[in-house]
């Protein structure tokens, strides 16, 4: 029984597994490493995941959910078709289709996993992201961050000495982390982040700069114009990261009454649309850099990982921040499921990588509510937990009571840096008895055990009676009861699924209906021909050569959809020159 390890990404999802003296990437059936981290439910109530979702998602967006791990841990409900979905319930979608591909790849049950987390997840994220595994039917026992998972796969591939910023940039969040590497310690010394930042805030303020642009009112766009203005934004981004300029198509549609709308777009210009979102990145980077206590000279390299890093404007944007040429890893993409593969053998004492430790860091300080310093005036934090302690961490702390013959307190417990507690995320309430008595001659004790995967447990200890009381702090919500979760299990499976196959050829002609509508001359030849080589497997009924047509005819259609990027213009990186000097 294998330990796979699963990057669980806003956008994409990838499994991973320690095998002969590697780590090892798992692909599916058809070759994709990745799998998109998108559930969809068609017309005829089945439930779609991964590429055959995204395509889905191009008809009928509303069918579809993407981008949902930004809303783990809270109460968001997807509405797909007649069904509802939380964000845990599809993240579970995801990783039971990876745990099924890992399976079907390695020839073994898995049972268990390690999962990715940005770094910056929160006590409730964190919590879902387990409940997610184990509504998936998988025992998730540790969770590890992003960052820290990219840095042990630089650390271990050249093994050098220095001090690493990871800058991991995805579609929904940014994670900074230094990390001190050192003979066969990899140290998270701190963490800072943004976990309402990512690649698809770009696409946002792309489409927002092309309705300015063309004086159109984006709240005034339907669902179906909105979702293919910010799917041409996405397209349009990620083509600047092979050439300069690229044309931004958008048609509102036969019936909006609209011609097509055209903008240019340049490595420059999106410089300029991102101004406020790369303000947000410089000052995460600035917090990161002042709590480790080191200066911008200290820092050796910059790890780039996450999709959204690929950008050239934002690697240009950080070489210019720290003014020089600092950019490292030429696989973001790779790099954390690599280092959560390496993880995994780490987890299993592998004879290879039994020297290695890391440690880790908690990215936001704990505390509790108490009562402020004027009388009948505001309250005030008490941290226990500074941000970027060190996992696993305790403190304890003693309180008093404040009023005469009160008979019980009432501790709020708190993340977040503020002086007031309001300012900071409220985790949940604990409530103790005590006797009443004359003020401040009562009292608990509070200890807070921060895990090694980033979750609190408190427990609250009267002083007199020694009455104890225990939570682990999530929002109660997402705290389920073994009956609700059995329940929510049963909810799951009693799915209706297509079979893989049937799966892989909805994707597949969907994908090449697509790209045949896109195309003209030879292009659509090739789909032509591609779509009738798949359907002769098919007639075959032959499962071994519908897997193989399925791979090749995927890898035409994948060679085709990039090829579609790159020959809008000719462009050059080069160009960018001229952006340079301007800046200057
Ligand atoms: P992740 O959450 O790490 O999977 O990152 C996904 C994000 O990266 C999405 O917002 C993508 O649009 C973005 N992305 C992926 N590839 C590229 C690229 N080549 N250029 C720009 N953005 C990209």
């Amino acid at each position: 029984m294998a330990v796979i390890g699963i990057d669980l990404g806003t956008t994409n999802s990838l499994g991973a597994v320690w095998r002969a003296g590697k780590a090892e990437l798992i692909p599916d059936e058809l070759g994709n490493l990745m799998i998109p981290s998108v559930v969809a439910v068609d017309l005829e109530g089945n439930i779609l995941i991964g590429q055959a979702a995204r395509e889905e998602e191009l008809i009928h967006p509303e069918r579809c959910a993407s981008n949902f791990k930004r809303f783990m841990g809270t109460t968001k409900k997807y509405c797909l078709g007649e069904r509802e979905f939380t964000p845990e319930e599809l993240s579970a979608l995801v990783l039971k289709r990876i745990r099924e591909t890992a399976q079907t790849y390695l020839g073994e049950e898995i049972t268990e996993c390690v999962i990715s987390v940005p770094a910056y997840f929160n006590n409730d994220q964190r919590y879902a992201t387990k409940q997610a595994a184990q509504l998936a039917g998988i025992y998730c026992e540790r969770l590890i961050n992003e960052p820290s998972a990219a840095a042990l796969t630089a650390h271990r591939e050249d093994g050098e000495e220095r001090v690493l910023l990871v800058f991991d940039f995805g579609g929904g969040t940014l994670d900074i982390s230094i990390v001190d590497c050192f003979e066969n310690i990899v140290e998270i010394t701190t963490i800072a982040g943004d976990n309402h930042l990512g690649g698809t805030d770009f696409d946002r303020e792309i489409a927002f700069a092309f309705c300015e642009e063309k004086g159109m009112d984006w709240d005034k766009l339907n669902r179906r114009q909105q979702a293919n203005l910010l799917l041409e934004s996405k397209r349009c981004k990620a083509t600047l990261s092979l050439q300069n300029r690229v044309e931004m198509q958008f048609c509102p549609g036969e019936n909006s009454g609209m011609e097509k709308l055209c903008m240019e777009l340049d490595t420059e210009k999106l410089f300029h649309i991102g101004q406020g979102l790369f303000k947000r990145i410089k000052n995460v980077i600035s917090r990161a850099i002042t709590d480790s206590g080191l200066g911008v000279e200290d820092i050796s390299g910059v790890l780039l990982a996450g999709g959204s890093s690929r950008m050239p404007v934002v690697q240009m944007f950080l070489s210019r921040l720290f003014g020089r040429d600092i950019v490292m890893g030429n696989d973001p993409d790779l790099l954390i499921a690599r280092g959560i593969g390496i993880y995994t053998g780490i987890k299993e004492r592998n004879e290879e990588l039994k020297d290695i430790l890391m440690t880790d860091v908690c990215p936001f300080s704990l505390g509790i509510e108490i009562v402020g310093d004027v009388p009948g005036g505001p309250s005030k934090m008490s941290m226990l937990i500074e941000r970027n302690s060190i996992l696993p961490c305790r403190a304890v702390g003693n309180y008093v009571t404040a009023n005469d013959y009160q008979d019980k307190m009432i501790f709020g417990i708190f993340q977040g840096e503020n002086y007031n507690p309001e300012q900071n995320l409220k985790l949940g309430d604990i409530t103790i008895s005590v006797p009443k008595a004359p003020k401040r001659q009562e009292g608990a004790t509070v200890t807070f055990a921060y895990d090694i995967n980033g979750i609190l447990e408190v427990s609250v200890v009267s002083n007199s009676t020694g009455e104890k009381v225990n939570a682990t702090f999530v929002s109660g919500y997402s705290q389920l009861s073994e009956k609700q979760l059995a329940a929510k299990k049963e909810r799951m499976e009693a799915m209706s699924f297509l079979t893989r196959e049937e799966e892989e050829r909805k994707a597949i002609i969907a994908m090449a209906e697509r790209l045949y509508a896109q195309t003209s001359g030879e292009l659509r030849c090739h789909i032509e021909q591609a779509i009738a080589l798949y359907s002769n497997a098919w007639k075959s009924k032959s499962p071994i050569r519908i897997r193989k047509w399925g791979s090749e005819v995927m890898r035409r259609l994948l060679t085709i959809e990039i090829s579609l990027r790159k020959n809008v213009f000719d462009l050059e990186i080069e160009d960018l020159e001229l952006f340079e000097k301007d800046e200057d």
